[in-house]
């Protein structure tokens, strides 16, 4: 079925358009234009369905994660679908899970938003979320590891560089690889055709993977004890490699943040933003009570605000510059022919104030309005 839908403005995940009309047909966009409509949506502003490249289905924002295995896999795809539908409602039309148990986050492809997957993060002995069941050390062990997710069919390779905090005896300070065991990963990964993202806090971890030559780091908050330190010869480093870093910063702004130096964090992306660092908006959704699966919007606000970003460069960050990081960015993250017709209706123009993201008017899903 085509139908020809209009907005008062569209914004097409670079710049706002001069065409209002998005024509969609089977699913995809078939035409961008100025010519009649089969739907007027008023006053709002259509624009790519939002792109959350670092969500946990499976985890419960009021839960404690190191509790997850004692939830029974029936428990958990229920969770996940809900969450997934949370999002979806909030106009995330792809969630990017980095972090499951047994790949049950396959399970949710068909729970709404399209689902990228990671399966259980590659870790450590002991390390930073063991107990979602991805362990493996040295060489060999994350060879198997990596191996096994390419197997898998996952849509990326996520590792732990480092510790973190939401596990128990686990320093967001320790780097957990290697150079040489990360690089090992990706070129796994990469010859599978397949994105290899790291989490990595402290300033040896993020160090590492920027040398391993990974396709995006997730969190990099260079956190160090007592406070941040940014390696700025290593911020330098990702520049030239292009690598992306996928912030995490997006929360509840009611909520008290996460952690104390939370002002310094986005100051700092803020200057990695002028150096050029490819800086992608994103929530770490489900690991706290802040954190929950309709907050990727107040980040990208916040990304404007705080972080220094014009207001077309923030909705890029989590729409076009998103896709592009997780590999997609041939078919979502942009109202353009051939795309998925993925799309988001807010009231007002977002361009002149990104408060309108928490408006959501409409929400489309393949063609389909939620
Ligand atoms: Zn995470």
């Amino acid at each position: 079925m085509k139908q020809a839908i209009r907005a008062a403005r569209v914004f097409d995940g670079e710049r706002e358009r001069a065409e209002s009309v998005v024509v969609i047909e089977n699913g995809r966009i078939t035409g961008l234009t100025s010519g009649p409509a089969d739907l007027d949506l008023g006053d709002v502003t259509l624009l790519p369905g939002l792109v959350d490249s670092h969500v946990h289905l499976g985890f419960d924002p009021f839960g404690v994660a190191v509790d997850l295995p004692h939830d029974s896999e029936d428990v958990m795809v229920e969770r996940m679908r809900a969450n997934a539908a949370e999002a979806l409602r909030a106009g995330i039309t792809t969630v990017r899970d980095l972090g499951d148990r047994g790949y049950l986050s396959m399970r949710v492809r068909d729970a709404g938003p399209e689902v990228l997957v990671s399966g259980p993060p590659v870790t450590t002995t002991g390390g930073h979320c063991w107990f979602l069941g991805g362990e493996a050390d040295g060489l060999d062990g994350i060879r198997k590891a990596v191996t096994e997710r390419v197997e898998r069919g996952v849509d990326v390779v996520k590792i732990m560089a480092t510790g973190g905090s939401i596990t128990p005896g686990s320093s967001p300070f320790h780097q957990q690889y290697t150079t040489e065991e990360l690089r090992a990963a990706v070129e796994i990964a990469h010859d599978a055709g397949i994105p290899v993202t790291v989490h990595a806090h402290g300033a040896s971890g993020i160090k590492a993977a920027v040398e391993a030559g990974v396709d995006s780091i997730e969190h990099a908050f260079f956190l160090a004890r007592g406070g941040l330190a940014v390696d700025w010869d290593t911020v330098d480093l990702m520049v030239r490699k292009g690598i992306y870093v996928s912030t995490t910063t997006a929360r509840l702004p009611t909520a008290e943040p996460p952690f104390p130096v939370s002002t310094q964090v986005r100051q700092n992306f803020g200057r990695m933003r002028e150096l050029g660092v490819r800086l992608v908006c994103s929530s770490d959704a489900g690991v706290g009570q802040y954190k929950r699966f309709d907050s990727l919007p107040h980040g990208i606000v916040e990304f404007g605000e705080v972080v220094g970003f014009s207001t077309a460069g923030a909705l890029a960050s989590a729409t076009s510059v998103a896709a592009t990081m997780c590999g997609l960015g041939e078919r979502k993250g942009r109202i353009a022919l051939g795309y998925d017709a993925d799309l988001l209706a807010v009231a007002g123009n977002p361009v002149k104030d990104l408060k309108a993201l928490l408006d959501v008017r409409a929400v489309f899903r393949a063609g389909k309005r939620i």
